[in-house]
């Protein structure tokens, strides 16, 4: 369990949308006082008493990936099983950056064989992050449906399978030939069914 705490750090009150205290994403809450912090800390919402991101809960994150650092959020999305990032508007590609790209990429990978995704929350849409391509898959409001399997030709490679399900789309089933060790061009690896 880690002992860390925010400190001056505040982004997550920045970069998520909380609609109990109708605060858009991508936006200083109306609430938030810089140097102080949160103006009704005593009777904020259930959704910031219960958040708290991967740096603040895992030890093994370094300092530099504290939010304040990074100029991104990271937790959990979809009951643990999409690592989700949110980066500050004004740093949008901050995940792009070392240390932290190349680590993204790496748990990418790793996930692939627990069917568990990475993903990078705009403000106004979302990216899927593979092991070799990062790709545009919706916007931020969609919700996913996901499925990766390992492909049965011996390749080593994983089929993922992704769907949005939120907005009616109907055949809109993206599909993603990737391999955790063996990146391949992104142009062969794309195929719409
Ligand atoms: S982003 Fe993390 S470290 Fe920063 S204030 Fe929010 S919970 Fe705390
Ligand atoms: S209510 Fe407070 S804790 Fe919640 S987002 Fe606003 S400033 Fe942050």
């Amino acid at each position: 369990m880690s002992t860390r705490e925010c400190g001056s750090c505040s982004l997550c009150c920045k970069v998520l949308d909380v609609p109990a205290v109708y605060k858009p994403a991508g936006q200083w809450c109306r609430h938030f006082r810089a140097g102080s912090g949160c103006d009704i800390h005593q009777l904020r919402p259930k959704p910031c008493r219960e958040f708290s991101c991967l740096w603040l809960a895992e030890d093994w994150l370094g300092d530099e990936w504290k939010p304040s650092t990074s100029k991104f959020v990271m937790a959990w999305e979809y009951d643990g099983e999409c690592l989700t990032i949110y980066p500050d508007p004004k740093a949008p590609n901050s995940w792009k950056l070392e240390p932290y790209y190349s680590v993204l990429k790496q748990l990418a990978a790793r996930h692939l064989a627990e069917n568990r995704l990475v993903m990078v929350v705009e403000t106004s849409r979302r990216l899927l992050v593979l092991p070799d391509q990062d790709v545009v898959v919706g916007t931020r409001g969609d919700i996913f449906e996901w499925q990766i399997t390992p492909k049965d030709d011996g390749s080593g490679q994983f089929d993922v399978v992704f769907d949005p399900v939120s907005d009616g789309r109907k055949g809109g089933a993206t599909r993603f030939d990737q391999s955790p060790s063996q990146p391949q061009a992104a142009s062969d690896s794309i195929s719409f069914s």
